[in-house]
């Protein structure tokens, strides 16, 4: 029997840096029930290296962490890329410059069985499969090998994730290299892709799209759609001419659940990256709380980014995105607005029995018994949204 000891389901945040940094493949991920997959050693292959505790984030935590040197309120120029984001659409001004130089971009993509895993990009055209959030735990796979395979061919390699995600690939990589910008999110936490599967087959959204958008930004909202590819032969392949239909409140209620952390994984409430102080280059978010205290003096109705700009490097590489329109301000209100910023989310009571119960529930008995109803402000919300839609 190994000594080796790996997370348990309170410690992992499933970013496989252990199974990937193995050399004899002695490791495999689990379902430790809600969905969430935890690292198994079989202890007959392990040799006791330690190469899977030191690529593990959470075993082995990252010293050098950043305290932002800006906090920008920003979006891009392009109104094509702000509409297609989930707030101001920095990131797709990150990846444009970062392709514009004959780099890579990894991120996370939906396909089209509506399962959430990170790819690269090495394509201006192929952005949109990474725009937007997708309020699920991302599959990793390989991915931190491809990243290193692309820094040793000295590719501009952009990867962006959760604070955790990036954690685990700079614990995984163990070198620093220059031409690695990395770049996380605000994260309130992240629920399972079976949460998801279930919300999806129980709503019989799975089969009618091609992929889901969590936010629908016609005016900057929070409402669920379904993507939809429009029956022409001309344009069935592009994912640019998709259409947004947007899910009746009545049964988004997986929106509501996440708003709650009813889904997220066990390490989430624990979080170690929830924290002004940064694990990456650069960190964007929704910029709540703006204007609160200093006026801004600019619309916000088509989505604000917040971006924190956390050292020398990514100054410099922000300073060269013209296409980014963007004012400074405090640090202290992107904290003020942003709770996660310095918080991790609280495990609501319900969180064990919610996964369970939305697969078996009665629909209606399960929003009941966990507060998840539409409510009037559903409805207003979605007027505010179509009002905004209309505005130039
Ligand atoms: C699970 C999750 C929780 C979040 N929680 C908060 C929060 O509490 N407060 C807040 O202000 N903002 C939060 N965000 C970030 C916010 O939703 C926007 O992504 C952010 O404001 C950037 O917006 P954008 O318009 O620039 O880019 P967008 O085009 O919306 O974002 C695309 C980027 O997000 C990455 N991404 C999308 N989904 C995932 C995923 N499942 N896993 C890893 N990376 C992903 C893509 O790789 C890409 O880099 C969260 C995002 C996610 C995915």
């Amino acid at each position: 029997m190994s000594k080796i000891q790996l997370c348990d389901k309170y410690k992992c945040t499933q970013c496989m840096a252990c199974v990937n940094a193995c050399p004899k493949k002695c490791i495999s991920m689990e379902d430790e029930g809600a969905g969430f997959h935890i690292p198994h050693i079989n202890h007959d292959l392990c040799i006791e290296c330690g190469s899977c505790v030191k690529a593990c984030h959470r075993l082995s935590p990252i010293s050098e962490l950043n305290l932002p040197l800006k906090t920008l309120a920003c979006w891009t120029k392009k109104d094509e890329d702000r509409r297609k984001s989930s707030s101001g659409g920095v990131f797709s001004v990150l990846a444009r410059k970062v392709l514009s130089e004959n780099g890579v971009v990894f991120g996370a993509t939906m396909d089209s069985d509506l399962q959430v895993k990170h790819v690269y990009i090495d394509k201006l055209e192929d952005i949109v499969k990474l725009q937007g959030s997708k309020y699920v735990q991302s599959y990793l796979g390989d991915t931190y090998k491809q990243v290193r395979d692309a820094l040793k061919q000295n590719k501009l390699v952009l990867f962006t994730g959760t604070p955790c995600q990036v954690a685990g690939l700079l614990t995984f990589l163990r070198i620093k290299y220059d031409n690695l910008l990395t770049c996380d999110f605000v994260c309130h936490g992240v629920p399972s892709q079976k949460a998801f599967d279930i919300f999806c087959e129980r709503t019989k959204i799975k089969g009618s799209c091609d992929g889901v958008s969590f936010r629908f930004t016609a005016g900057w909202g929070y409402q669920l759609a379904r993507l939809v590819k429009p029956f022409n032969k001309n344009m069935a392949s592009s994912q640019n001419c998709v259409v947004r239909k947007v899910v009746h409140p009545r049964k988004a209620w997986y929106m509501k659940a996440f708003d709650k952390g009813l889904m997220f994984n066990e390490a989430c409430f624990n979080c170690a990256y929830t924290l002004p102080q940064r694990v990456s280059d650069f960190t964007m978010a929704d910029y709540w709380g703006l204007g609160a205290k200093i006026p801004f003096n600019y619309p916000t109705f088509k989505g604000v980014s917040m971006l924190l700009v956390n050292n020398q490097k990514s100054i410099d590489f922000i300073s060269n995105c013209t296409d980014l329109f963007c004012e400074e301000r405090p640090l202290e209100e992107a904290i003020e607005g942003n709770y996660n910023l310095s918080h991790s989310s609280k495990r609501p009571v319900g969180r064990d029995t919610f996964v369970l119960d939305m697969n078996t529930m009665p629909i209606r008995a399960l929003l009941n018994k966990y507060g998840i109803k539409e409510s009037l402000r559903d409805y207003l919300r979605l007027l505010k949204q179509w009002i905004n839609s209309k505005r130039k």
